[in-house]
């Protein structure tokens, strides 16, 4: 039975998750009292939610951010339990998901000109706030979207962050059937990147450390593969690339992927690496190459990535985890053991 908490009339009970305490501890059983639900808010009762590695870099503290108890997750699908006053867009019954972002102020220039996710006063779904490793969760509705029909909630749930974050820059930077795209780690964020960079029809280069996902890579639409354990193999490509996306969370020798663009082409970087990026300028100014950065992508950009992942049959791959299951799937997340995305199914 949950514990309940009267406010503004309307009975709330209190959402039961699962949190880290400490930076890099074990999740444990937590709830909290939402509060009253916002006029602008929806409540989601969770389905699934996926596991993003930046779930794991917070729940380490690897970015300086993290505040405790907080339950990690924004990867999430559900259905609409309760609806604030002012809310239209939804109704309770209606299935659902909710990324990164959970609200914004919407008067600043960027909320203005539909780009809320570059709002300074952007509010992240678990940063400072408790997210989808839990039975329900609440966010404003304009950061809340309708699934299509098309997509299982399984499939769907990786789209909101991992497949947003690769399909925002693809999309910026007018990928094209001219275009020769790399995708740098073929995990989460990685597997997503190939699909789209392929229905934009682009010829698509897959780099990565595991020889093992070779076949995997190509089944998702790589025309080809670089075991980039093997430098020889690496430096094979040199100038060859238009546009190299690098979703990995490590170091590197940066230096050998901006040798593997042809004049114009972009490095950009979505995943985190933890040392700062130290390129020589040289190849930049005489190729006009550039390095670029990419954040997920506002609700206009992840309702058409939506639409575009229904109808050209984009769908993550996905390991199920039951929610109780949490840290077990995390830690096959950090062993990079998951093909290709954990989601954790109540
Ligand atoms: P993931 O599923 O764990 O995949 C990361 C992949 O990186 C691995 O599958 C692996 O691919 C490769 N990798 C891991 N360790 C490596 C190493 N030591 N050297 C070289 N490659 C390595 O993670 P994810 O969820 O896709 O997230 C990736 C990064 O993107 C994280 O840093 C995350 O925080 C960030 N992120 C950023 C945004 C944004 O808004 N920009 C949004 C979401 C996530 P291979 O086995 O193919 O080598
Ligand atoms: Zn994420």
């Amino acid at each position: 039975m949950l514990a309940s908490s009267k406010d503004c009339g309307t009975t709330m009970s209190l959402i039961q998750g699962l949190a880290a305490h400490a930076a890099g501890a074990e999740l444990l059983p937590f709830r909290y009292d939402p509060g009253h639900l916002g006029q602008q808010e929806v409540e989601i009762g969770i389905s699934h939610c996926g596991i993003c590695h930046s779930d794991i870099h917070l729940i380490s503290n690897d970015w300086g951010i993290s505040q405790y108890p907080f339950i990690p997750g924004h990867e999430i699908i559900g259905t609409v339990t309760a609806v604030g006053s002012q809310v239209r867009s939804l109704k309770p019954g209606q299935r659902v998901g909710l990324g990164w972002q959970s609200n914004s102020c919407g008067q600043c220039e960027w909320c203005t000109r539909g780009m809320e996710n570059l709002c300074p006063e952007s509010e992240g779904t678990c940063v400072h706030r408790n997210g989808g490793y839990a039975d329900r969760v609440r966010a404003n509705a304009a950061f809340v979207f309708p699934i299509p029909d098309a997509l299982p909630s399984e499939q769907a749930a990786p789209l909101l962050c991992g497949g947003i974050t690769v399909y925002n820059p693809l999309r910026t930077h007018g990928i094209n059937p001219s275009s020769r795209v790399g995708v740098v780690g073929i995990g989460g964020l990685g597997h997503l990147a190939i699909q789209f960079a392929r229905v934009f029809g682009a010829q698509v280069t897959a780099f990565s450390t595991s020889a093992a996902k070779e076949d995997e890579a190509r089944a998702l639409g790589a025309h080809s593969f670089v075991n980039t354990r093997e430098t020889k193999a690496l430096r094979e490509v040199a100038g060859s690339l238009d546009f190299i996306l690098s979703t990995i969370n490590a170091n590197q020798d940066w230096g050998i992927y901006i040798q593997a663009l042809r004049p114009s082409g972009t490095l950009c970087f979505v995943g985190v690496p933890p040392s700062p990026v130290s390129i020589n300028a040289f190849p930049l100014i005489s190729g006009i190459r550039s390095i670029s950065g990419s954040p997920i992508g506002s609700p206009h950009q992840i309702r058409e990535m939506l639409d575009v992942a229904a109808r050209h049959g984009v769908k993550a791959t996905t390991e199920c985890f039951p929610m109780d299951k949490a840290n077990d799937a995390i830690e096959k997340v950090k062993k990079n053991k998951v093909r290709y995305r954990a989601v954790l199914a109540r």
